[in-house]
């Protein structure tokens, strides 16, 4: 679903992602784990579009198509969704209209129905029930003065309205409590499906102990240097990431 191959990307000039190989496949859960600065942010605003980053070469395909050439926007028609590590305050725009405009921006670009206002209602409804939100917050301006775990909430319930083919989370690493956790976590396993890939972007192991990966994949300065199962997380918790260096020399030893 997701296949992306030698994946490099610049800030201002400087390389940040150098190289990067990675596949997923649909109804995966796919963890990157890695130290603060190594790329995964990075990683994951180059896939939705963020016009700071600029790709210097490599691929990013979703489902054989390059999601490199295409606007931020027609990658969400596509099927790609974020979840950022900071969601943004739209003050003057309620939640619920921005809700309904997305997902509506989705299902007229992939030839849908559009919700109208009694159906995107009922849909919102029954989802933010999901995920313990409360339904007072649409009518709120999108995430102005949520708390953490509002945002986070808000994140989650616009996963579910958008039902995404590849769904990226980029996890904050500190800041995120029991609370909020247990709610992404709780969300993202809700969301997996056999036509659904999804990345968890984390830099602790707690996040995975709720949400058990098929694989994890550890970036390190720009690059995937470890790869292995459920457990490689495990042993990243227990050991640190300086344990990352000493495999690595290991292995080049
Ligand atoms: P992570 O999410 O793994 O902590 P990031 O992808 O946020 O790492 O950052 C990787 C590196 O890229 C860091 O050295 C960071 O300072 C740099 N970087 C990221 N975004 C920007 C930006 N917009 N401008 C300048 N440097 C950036
Ligand atoms: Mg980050």
């Amino acid at each position: 679903m997701l296949k992306i191959t030698n994946l490099t990307a610049s800030v201002d000039g400087t390389p940040i992602l150098k190289g990067i190989n990675l596949e997923v496949k649909p109804g995966e859960v796919v963890a990157i784990m890695g130290p603060n600065g190594s790329g995964k942010s990075t990683l994951s605003k180059v896939l939705a579009g963020h016009p700071d980053y600029e790709v210097t070469g490599g691929e990013a395909e979703l489902d054989g198509e390059s999601l490199l050439e295409l606007e931020p926007e027609e990658r969400a028609h596509k099927g790609v969704f974020l979840a950022f590590q900071y969601p943004v305050a739209i003050p003057g725009v309620s939640t619920a209209t921005f809700m309904k405009e997305s997902v509506n921006a989705v299902r007229r670009a992939q030839g849908k129905e559009e919700l109208d206002a009694r159906n995107f209602l009922i849909e919102a409804r029954a989802k933010m029930k999901l995920v313990d939100m409360n339904p007072e917050l649409l009518k709120r301006s999108l995430n102005e003065g949520f708390s953490g775990g509002e945002k986070k909430r808000n994140e989650i319930f616009q996963m579910s309205m958008l039902e995404p083919k590849l769904a990226i989370l980029d996890e904050t690493d500190s800041g995120l409590d029991i609370d909020a956790l247990r709610i992404v976590s709780e969300g993202v396993n809700h969301m997996r499906a056999p036509d659904r890939a999804i990345v968890v972007i984390t830099h602790y192991q707690r996040l995975l102990e709720h949400i058990v990966p098929d694989r994890t994949y550890v970036l390190r300065d720009g690059k995937i240097v470890l790869e292995g199962g459920k457990e490689l997380a495990l042993e990243l918790e227990k050991h640190g990431y300086k344990w990352v260096d000493e495999q690595l020399a290991t292995a080049e030893a």
